[in-house]
């Protein structure tokens, strides 16, 4: 069972402090990066529970079953995944629908539920982001290097708007 009976390492008060879809920037039926339970040993985990411990100074990656147990909740990470399966479809959907160029003003857009996206290069070999009114030419303080990472940038704005917008909704 691994580091499960291993001395020194506890059992429970860890915190899980992220869930990685380790199937995010896979092809769809490509090869997916999967890891080991880092607790059980148990191997090809696609969702990684990132653990901490505050006796610890490594965090750990484990399988929703370690970290359960490691938690003493039997609700949550087991939600966390379903969140993460469901987001990680809608991207499916959102890829789907092809970006149109337009070689006139050099820009990518797409119509989805409803909303134009557009991204674009800038002068300076940047790509930018426009949404809803917004112009986006960097995130997070980063600048966007790539078309691909445009492309991330544009589906997390737009699942953020429209779950705020569906918030207010209900
Ligand atoms: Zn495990």
């Amino acid at each position: 069972m691994g580091e499960w009976n291993r001395e020194g390492i506890p059992h429970k008060g860890w915190k899980c402090i992220d869930v990685i879809d380790l199937a995010e920037y896979s092809e769809p039926g490509g090869e997916i990066p999967y890891e080991q339970c880092e607790m059980c040993g148990n191997e090809k985990i696609r969702f990684a529970h990132v653990m901490k411990h505050p006796k610890l100074p490594d965090e750990f990656h484990v399988g929703c079953i370690c970290a359960e147990k490691m938690t003493e909740d039997y609700v949550n990470p087991r939600r966390c995944e379903n969140e993460l399966r469901n987001r990680a479809s809608r991207r499916r959907n959102f890829n789907k629908v092809q970006w149109r160029y337009n070689p006139e003003k050099e820009t990518y857009s797409k119509k989805y539920k409803g909303e134009y996206i557009t991204i674009m290069k800038s002068r300076y070999e940047n790509w930018g982001v426009f949404f809803a009114g917004q112009r986006i030419w960097d995130f997070e303080r980063h600048k966007i290097r790539t078309f691909e990472e445009a492309e991330n940038i544009a589906f997390y704005i737009f699942e953020k708007y429209h779950t705020t917008r569906e918030e207010r909704e209900y």
